[in-house]
């Protein structure tokens, strides 16, 4: 077995999957993380009886993480109790139509139906989504490629044209489903990377099947739960986590690296995985030139959010686990976010009120909610102050009493708000995004960073601003791969 010497530069659940896949490997690792607690973007707030999920509250493709504990002969139920939730999401729309999207294909018929949707569009749609899936998974997700050079060698020509290259998200959906609530419906899967349907690739309508196949889960008592799974994992295994330590500096001598500096002082490493984002990280750790970032500009980060936390004195029956309140014009708000960088007026609002299935995250007769609708990374040449961010918020909260939560304003007993200036300063992500790098078929066509450095071959990169890119089960799969890509290249 190995007994190399691994840094792991933060603890999100990227850079805690590498390292725990490096120990399986029989590497030492350490990592060196800057806040008080792991997790990284898997946060959490508990206040007055209230308990939140900062960062992330939908957990898919549960298999992925599952993977982490086989390795080590033990079973994720004993270290991380998930169960499933009905409906998937509940979507409220401005000419008063509530649509469920559920999993079985008799409810989801009835849904359909309910907004004059054929059933049979939704079926081929999902047809479509799930050939997609196995499509990208087979090499994108689980080979973990990284350049067109390995997408052509394991995919050849003929199963690359069946990546729908020529549409984009909306055309795919737009191709099958006829009536706009199912249309914003389905571009809004795109959600779960901080990017818009309009100017992402078609093959991202591969996400579709991750909830419809794979299903939509929940942590009893908030998904911190995982990261205290995974930290009871870390343990076991003999890794070592250096809490508020802040990597500042990654030291390189003849074309390697050789150790970070935290809090002053040197760690020596022979090989360093980084989960701060690759811009970040090789701007304020590795001091690298103009010329060389600029070969970076085609990584524009993902959207940020603004992330709302609601304690209220009261429940809104009407509301299921997950909720989604639509803009009434989508495309002005993909257009008004990722292409004019502006807060938009009338934005699409992701609403989660875990009360409504686990009475342990609020008082009796009390809903907790978390509001996150997607708005622009910062503009560090334009940026917008807080008072913008909270003009913006009011709109939200208009919104919300409009489509149906009456008096919402009146109800607040617990207030908590965080702009993308707090989510750059929490987790030194690129411009306050949310889910790394964004997927845009001009820009990148989805691809995301590499995950080994192209300068320094025993530096990695691990999270979101690597392929495959955000989200909870992406960046924990990421880790899997880096770690395959540092035993490979360490042979
Ligand atoms: C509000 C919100 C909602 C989301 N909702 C979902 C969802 O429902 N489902 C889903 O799957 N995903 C969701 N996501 C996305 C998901 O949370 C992220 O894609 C994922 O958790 C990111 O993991 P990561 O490993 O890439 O990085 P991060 O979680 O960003 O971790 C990076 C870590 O590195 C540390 N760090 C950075 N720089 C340094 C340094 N110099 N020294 C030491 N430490 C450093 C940071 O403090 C942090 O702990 C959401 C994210 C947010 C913010």
């Amino acid at each position: 077995m190995s007994k190399k010497n691994v840094i792991v530069i933060g603890s999100g659940l990227g850079g805690i999957s590498a390292a725990i896949s490096l120990a399986q490997e029989g590497y030492k690792v350490t990592i060196h993380e800057k806040n008080p607690q792991i997790g990284g973007k898997l946060n959490v707030l508990k206040a007055d009886g209230y308990t939140f999920d900062l960062g992330p509250s939908i957990l898919t493709l549960p298999h992925i993480f599952e993977r982490l504990f086989e390795r080590s002969g033990k079973k994720m139920a004993d270290y991380i109790p998930i169960r499933t939730l009905r409906p998937h999401w509940r979507n409220f729309f401005e000419d008063g139509k509530v649509v469920d999207l559920d999993p079985d294909p008799a409810v989801m018929a009835a849904e359909a139906r309910k907004v004059g949707e054929d059933p049979v569009n939704v079926e081929k749609f999902l047809k479509y989504s799930a050939d997609l899936y196995d499509l990208v998974n087979e090499g994108y997700f689980e080979q973990g490629l990284d350049t067109s050079a390995e997408f052509r060698e394991f995919y050849g020509l003929g199963k690359f044209l069946k990546f729908d290259l020529f549409r984009s998200m909306h055309g795919g959906v737009a191709k099958h489903l006829k009536t706009r609530h199912m249309r914003d419906i389905f571009d809004y899967f795109i959600k779960y990377v901080g990017s818009s349907a309009l100017h992402s690739p078609a093959f991202m309508n591969c996400m579709a099947t991750i909830q419809y196949r794979y299903d939509l889960w929940y942590v009893d008592g908030g998904l911190y739960g995982i990261a205290l799974g995974l930290q009871r994992l870390m343990n076991e295994l003999g890794i070592t986590v250096h809490l508020n330590s802040e990597v500042s500096e990654v030291r390189k001598e003849h074309g390697r690296v050789t150790g970070i500096v935290a809090n002053g002082e040197f760690h020596a490493a022979d090989i360093v995985v980084s989960n701060m984002e690759v811009i970040p990280a090789y701007e304020k750790l590795l001091l690298e030139d103009e010329a060389f970032m600029r070969t970076l500009d085609r990584y524009e980060p993902s959207c940020s959010g603004l992330v709302l936390e609601l304690g209220l004195d009261r429940k809104y029956p009407q509301l299921a686990h997950h909720n989604f309140f639509f803009s009434a014009n989508q495309k002005t708000h993909f257009k008004t976010v990722f292409r004019k960088h502006q807060l938009p007026p009338d934005p699409t609002i992701y609403l989660v009120a875990a009360s409504r299935t686990d009475p342990t995250v609020a008082p009796d007769g009390c809903d907790c909610l978390k509001i996150l609708p997607h708005i622009p990374h910062i503009d560090d040449e334009r940026p917008l102050t807080r008072e913008d961010y909270m003009a913006f918020k009011d709109r939200v909260l208009e919104k919300l009493e409009r489509m149906g939560l009456t008096d919402l304003r009146k109800h607040v007993v617990f207030e908590h708000c965080w702009t993308p200036h707090d989510i750059r300063e929490q987790y030194n992500s690129n411009k306050g995004s949310i889910y790394g790098v964004v997927s845009d078929r001009f820009k990148n066509l989805a691809f995301k960073a590499p995950k080994q450095s192209v300068k320094y071959p025993n530096l990695f990169f691990v999270g979101g601003s690597v392929n495959p890119g955000g989200g909870m089960p992406m960046v924990v799969l990421c880790g899997q791969n880096v770690a395959k890509k540092v035993v490979e290249w360490d042979r």
